[in-house]
C-alpha cells in the first residue's frame, strides 16, 4: 500500500450520464440532499490489508451484508463540505484539509481506521473531475459533498469491525435560505441532550444525529426552526444546535463568545470565524456560556447579536429563543450587522470572490 495515489484506482464512468438539459433543470432548483450526481467514489478497508479497491463509478445502490456492523451498532462517521463555482467558471473547495483531519479525529473516537488525508482530497477530486457540470452557477448554490466511512464487516458481535467502506457522494444544494437568511427561532431542549462528557459529541458520527432527531421534532412542534442543546450534566450551559455551532456577539466590548470544545463538534466554519473576527479587531472567547446569561444579556441589550454557523447554512442569525419558561429575543429578533457582514465575507471567500489570504481555498477546476 502506498500513500501516493489512490490504491488500485479504477475509473469506470457512467455509461449513460444524465443528459445536459435534464441536469440543468435539476440544478436550477436543487433543494437540499435529494438529488445526486452521476458518480460516486468507493474504497474498501480490511484489517491487515489496509485500504484497497478505489473505484470511481456510477452512483448506484450498494450491495451489503444485512449483518454489516454499521447497521446494528452505528460505527459510522461522515464529513460535509461544498464545491463552489467561482466567478470565472472554475471550481473550488474551502479548507478540505480541515475536513480530512477531522474525519480522522472522528475515526479515532469511533475505533475506525484512518484515511490518509491526501486520499480524502484525491477522492473528492475524482468525483469533481467527472461531475463538474453538477456544480450550480446561481448565487449561493453549491455542490454538497458527503464523504463517509462505515463498518461493513458481517459480524454481530460487539467490537470494532475489521472491514470498512469509504465513499464520496455529491448532491447539488440550493442557497439554504431562498430569500436571504431569516433569523432562526430556537427551542431549548431541557429534557434531552446531545452529548455528555466522554461521549461522542466531538465526533462527526451519524449516532449523534440519531439522538438529535426527537428533540428536533419537539422544536418543530413548538414552532421553532432548530433545537439548542444544553450541557448534559447541569443543563445550564449552551452546547450547540443539532448541526451548527453558536456565537454570542457583544458589540460594546467588541467580544464574541462561543462554547468551548469538549462535547461540541469542532466546526470548520467556527474555526474560520476565530481568524476572521480577530482580523476585524474582535476578541474571541471560548468559554462556558449559560442559558441564564443568554437571557439576561439579551434582555439588557448587552448581547447585541447571536448566530449559528456551519457548512450548510454558513452564518445565520438567531432571533428568538424559546423554552418551557417562555421566550426572549435578541436585538428585537432582527439580523445583526456583524453577523451579516461575517456571512458575506465567508461566502465571498468560499465562492472565490474575495482574495484568500489564509490558504483556505483549493481550486480543483
Ligand atoms: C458538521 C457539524 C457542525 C458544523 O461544522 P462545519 O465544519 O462548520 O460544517 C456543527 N455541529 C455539528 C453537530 C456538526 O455535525
Amino acid at each position: 500500500m502506498t500513500s501516493d495515489g489512490l490504491p488500485d484506482l479504477r475509473r469506470e464512468p457512467h455509461p449513460n450520464p444524465m443528459p445536459d438539459a435534464e441536469r440543468e433543470r435539476l440544478i436550477a432548483d436543487p433543494g437540499f440532499g435529494t438529488i445526486f450526481t452521476d458518480h460516486m467514489f468507493t474504497m474498501s478497508y480490511t484489517e491487515g490489508r489496509g485500504w484497497h479497491d478505489a473505484r470511481l463509478g456510477p452512483y448506484e445502490p450498494l450491495s451489503l451484508s444485512p449483518a454489516s456492523a454499521a447497521l446494528h451498532y452505528a460505527q459510522e462517521i461522515f464529513e460535509g463540505l461544498k464545491a463552489y463555482r467561482y466567478p470565472d467558471g472554475g471550481i473550488g473547495l474551502f479548507r478540505p484539509d480541515a475536513n480530512a483531519r477531522r474525519l480522522n479525529v472522528s475515526a479515532d473516537r469511533m475505533a475506525m481506521p484512518h484515511l490518509p488525508e491526501q486520499w480524502f482530497i484525491d477522492s473528492i477530486r475524482e468525483v469533481l473531475a467527472v461531475d463538474a457540470a453538477w456544480v450550480p452557477r446561481q448565487e449561493e448554490a453549491s455542490l454538497y459533498i458527503r464523504p463517509y466511512m462505515f463498518a461493513s464487516e458481517q459480524f454481530l458481535g460487539v467490537r470494532p469491525a475489521k472491514e470498512y467502506r469509504y465513499l464520496v457522494i455529491a448532491s447539488p444544494a440550493a442557497a439554504y435560505f431562498k430569500h436571504g437568511p431569516k433569523p432562526l427561532t430556537l427551542w431549548v431542549s431541557e429534557e434531552y441532550n446531545r452529548a455528555g462528557p466522554g461521549g461522542t459529541g466531538a465526533a462527526k458520527c451519524g449516532g449523534n444525529y440519531a439522538a438529535s432527531l426527537l428533540p428536533q421534532s419537539e422544536a418543530i412542534d413548538h414552532g421553532c426552526d432548530q433545537v439548542v442543546f444544553l450541557d448534559a450534566v447541569e443543563y445550564r450551559y449552551v452546547d450547540e444546535l443539532g448541526g451548527m455551532n453558536l456565537f454570542f456577539v457583544y458589540e460594546g466590548d467588541r467580544v464574541i463568545y462561543t462554547p468551548e470544545l469538549g462535547t461540541i463538534l469542532p466546526g470548520i466554519t467556527r474555526d474560520a470565524i476565530f481568524t476572521l473576527a480577530a482580523e476585524a479587531g474582535w476578541e474571541v472567547r471560548e468559554t462556558r456560556y449559560s442559558l441564564d446569561r443568554w437571557r439576561e444579556d439579551a434582555e439588557s441589550g448587552a448581547l447585541t447579536e447571536a448566530f449559528a454557523c456551519g457548512t450548510a447554512a454558513v452564518v445565520t442569525p438567531v432571533g428568538t429563543v424559546k423554552s418551557r419558561d417562555g421566550e426572549f429575543r435578541i436585538a428585537g429578533g432582527e439580523a445583526g450587522k456583524f453577523t451579516m457582514e461575517l456571512r458575506r465575507h465567508i461566502l465571498d471567500l468560499q465562492h472565490g470572490r474575495a482574495e484568500d489570504t489564509h490558504g483556505w481555498t483549493l481550486r480543483v477546476a
